[in-house]
Order: structure tokens, then sequence, then C-alpha cells
């Protein structure tokens, strides 16, 4: 089973994405928690990628595929994966595509997390990850819209995408989720 979650910041994705992993036992690939960790580890690649995150832009295609070809090479992935936050833009999608393709794998379902964004800028302040103010939030938004909501015309016309309303308690959007899955899935 391989899932991808799309969603804007804050809507709830890594949540979302992290009970589903542990409700099926499936690997859960968060981008942004990858990003985080190169970054705290001082490598090369996380250093570059801190500056954009930092600013709320989008790390380079090139370095996010980078560190998703290494995941994904991994044990804990042959089964199957949730892939949270990537792809966020039509050519890391198609590079998506591609890798899998040479595997032999597929897409099951794309979840899209639909939330109002005067309730994602809430979220997002009370959270307070280091990239949570004012000023990369809007950035970040700017880029969502701009960047990876084309995405969800690009997987509509792939007829796997379920638009999910992520209002709620966390409890209550997944039990959408689960749904879901299990009506995808089955
Ligand atoms: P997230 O944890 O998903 O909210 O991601 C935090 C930040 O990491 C984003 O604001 C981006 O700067 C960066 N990031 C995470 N995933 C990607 C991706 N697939 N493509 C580009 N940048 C990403």
């Amino acid at each position: 089973m391989r899932i991808v979650f799309i969603g804007p910041p804050g809507s709830g994705k890594g949540t979302q994405a992290q009970r589903l992993s542990d409700h099926f036992g499936i690997a859960h690939l968060s981008t942004g928690e990858m990003l985080r960790d190169a970054q705290a580890a001082g490598s090369e690649l996380g250093q570059r990628a801190a500056q954009y995150v930092d600013a709320g832009r989008l790390v380079p295609d090139d370095i996010v595929l980078a560190v998703v070809v290494q995941r994904l090479l991994g044990p804990d992935c042959a089964a199957g994966c949730l892939f949270d936050g990537f792809p966020r833009t039509v050519p890391q999608a198609k590079a998506l595509d591609k890798l899998l393709a040479e595997r032999g794998m597929a897409l099951d379902l794309v979840i899209a997390l639909e939330v109002p964004e005067n309730q994602l800028k809430q979220r997002l302040l009370s959270r307070g990850r280091r990239d949570d103010n004012e000023a990369t939030i809007k950035e970040r938004f700017r880029h969502h819209r701009k960047l990876t909501e084309p995405l969800i015309d690009y997987y509509r016309g792939r007829g796997i995408l379920r638009e999910i309303n992520g209002e709620g308690t966390p409890s209550e959007v997944f039990e959408r989720v689960k749904q879901a899955v299990q009506s995808a899935v089955v």
C-alpha cells in the first residue's frame, strides 16, 4: 500500500500519516522530518536544505529527491509507505511516478486534507516549530497555492485522489482517513 498525503501547512497531514502508519504498520516517510534530521545531524545536504526551510520556501527538487530515494530503497519501505509532504510539486510527482515504476510499485491513493486557511494559521502558531512564525507561514501558504495545489488536478486525472475534510479533532479526521483508505484499497 502506497499513499500520498497532500495538505497545506498545518492541515494535520503529519499527524494523520503517523496515525495511519501505526494503524497499518507501514513506513511513514516525511520529507520535512528527514530534512530537519539532516539539518540536526549537520550534513552538507541538511545545511543546504535549512536555508530554504527557514525561509518558508520549498527545498530544491534534487535535494528532496536525494533523501527520498535513500529512504525508498530501505527495507522498511518494501511493503508499503506513506508519503507525508512529498511530492509537493508536479515535477516531484513525476519523479515519484518514475521511481515507483522502475521498482514495479504503484501508488494506491492520494489523500488531500482540506482545512480553511484561517484555521491553519492558528494551528501553526500554536505548534511553535522553528519555521512556524508569521512571515514564514505566509511564504509557505504562497508556495503551497502556487506549487503544490496543481498536484490535486494531477492526481485527480489519475482517479486516485480523495479529498477529505481536515476540520475537527485528530480522531475525527482519522476516522475519515481510515474510511478512505479502506474503500480505496479493499
Ligand atoms: P513539513 O514538515 O512537511 O511542514 O515541511 C517543512 C519544510 O520542509 C517545508 O516548509 C519545506 O521548506 C521543506 N520541505 C518538506 N518537504 C518538501 C518537499 N517535498 N519539497 C520541498 N520542500 C520540502
